[in-house]
């Protein structure tokens, strides 16, 4: 497989890699080795990225879908999801949150790019691009069932708590948003709001741009998760909340558009997902051939060989999915959004195995914090769940192949 990726990458793409690699394994592995009790400090800011946020900002990776005129690092847009792709494993090699950290700038400044007027873009990436603390937040999830809005679920009963009411030249916003990725952090949150009551996700939901310290906006609590725990997923609570007519980026058909934003988004999900399973075989892949029992080096157990055997294979059928729908995206192919699906959902699956294999191979090291096996696991279980849980990737998988017979899956069938 090693081989044929190495075919696939462009000089460039090959560069890049090697640089982010190096960032990888020179900076953020042992940094996080070495900051593992941190991980758990309940005290959020204690939980320090600043270090390697300025270290992915020296060598370009902060800035990749900022449009270059304003301060970003230029990408071929024929190859810039499987480039995306390619960053996102890498970094996740390193850590997870910090991937999802880095992950939400990219994809939000692809949304940005392609919904925001000319003049807020103009006003905000060279900002996102000079500091290295600038992150970027996409918040949908509210308190009661994401799942309805993945799904679509279209009905009026199932729209969006967080309202959004136009007073003369501003907007009014109302609500609260959970588990947000960077929410805790971040300094600029792309909010969904229903503008139009009773009229259904679709056709009824509108986007906002909305700066950190504007009035009304108060960041709730940072969630403590089981894994990507330098993430800070947060909390964002919306009160009488008031921004100017043009900070709405898509009025009532957000849903509609933010496909510029989802399908790359289920890739970068994947993505990660890899890099965190790559990372679990390859700590794996050493200690069975270094550590001794019963006589001889782990890999020489046949039963050992057997898990080792499964967790490639895994990983390269993830990998292989992975790349068909990247594929699909960049040809714009009408079975893109099924695949992007699937491979979101098959890689959290099957890595999550992977990482349970890591674990148990490591025998009680396994489980010890200290040794930093079991945070494979920890950060491999978040994917299950983000995106749309594997229950609701499935539905639209089936959505998506047989739009004319496949069901709701959600409130009474007719
Ligand atoms: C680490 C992490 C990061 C996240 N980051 C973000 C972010 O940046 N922005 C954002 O907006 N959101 C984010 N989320 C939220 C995420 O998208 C939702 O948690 C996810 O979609 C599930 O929604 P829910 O938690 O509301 O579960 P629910 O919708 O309440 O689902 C609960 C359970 O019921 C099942 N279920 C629900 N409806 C149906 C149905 N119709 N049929 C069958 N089963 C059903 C689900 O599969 C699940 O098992 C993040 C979540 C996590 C874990």
């Amino acid at each position: 497989m090693q081989e044929i990726i190495e075919r696939q990458l462009s000089a460039e793409q090959r560069m890049m890699r090697d640089t982010i690699r190096s960032f990888v394994d020179k900076d953020v592995i042992p940094f996080v080795r070495k900051n593992w009790k941190k991980e758990w400090d309940m005290v959020p800011e204690n939980r320090p990225t600043l270090e390697l946020l300025q270290g992915a900002h020296n060598i370009g990776v902060r800035g990749l879908c900022i449009p270059e005129e304003f301060g970003g690092t230029p990408l071929d847009p024929a190859t810039e999801v499987q480039t995306i792709a390619m960053v996102s494993e890498e970094i996740s090699r390193g850590d997870s949150g910090l991937a999802d950290k880095l992950a939400q700038i990219w994809k939000v400044s692809m949304l940005l790019a392609n919904v925001a007027p000319r003049h807020l873009q103009e006003y905000w990436f060279p900002k996102i691009a000079e500091d290295p603390s600038f992150l970027l937040s996409h918040a949908l999830t509210e308190p009661r069932g994401a799942s309805d809005r993945w799904l679509p679920y279209d009905v009026p009963e199932a729209m969006m708590h967080t309202k959004a009411v136009k007073k003369g030249d501003r907007w009014v916003i109302n609500g609260r948003k959970q588990f947000i990725t960077n929410g805790y952090d971040a300094k600029l949150y792309v909010v969904y709001a229903t503008t139009l009551p009773g009229a259904g996700i679709t056709k009824g939901t509108s986007s906002f741009l909305i700066p950190r310290d504007t009035k009304g906006l108060t960041v709730a609590r940072c969630n403590e998760t089981l894994g990507g725990r330098f993430m800070n997923n947060g909390e964002i609570v919306f009160e009488d909340c008031e921004v100017p007519e043009d900070h709405c980026l898509v009025q009532d058909i957000a849903m509609t558009r933010a496909g510029v934003y989802f399908r790359p988004g289920k890739i970068v999900v994947a993505a990660k997902n890899l890099g965190v399973g790559m990372a679990a075989f390859e700590a794996t892949a050493r200690y069975v051939q270094e550590y001794v029992q019963g006589g001889r080096i782990l890999i020489k157990h046949q039963a050992v060989a057997v898990r080792i055997g499964e967790m490639i294979t895994k990983l390269n059928a993830v990998r292989a999915l992975l790349n068909e729908a990247i594929r699909a995206v960049e040809a714009k192919t009408h079975d893109a959004e099924g695949l992007c699906n699937q491979a979101k959902l098959f890689a959290s699956e099957e890595i999550f195995k992977v990482c349970m294999h890591a674990v148990e191979l490591h025998g009680g090291n396994g489980i010890m914090l200290d040794f930093g096996v079991e945070k494979f696991m920890r950060d491999a279980s978040l994917f299950l769940h983000r995106d749309a849980t594997v229950d609701i990737s499935k539905f639209k998988i089936v959505k998506a192949m047989f739009p004319h017979t496949a069901g709701k899956y959600a409130g009474p069938e007719n």
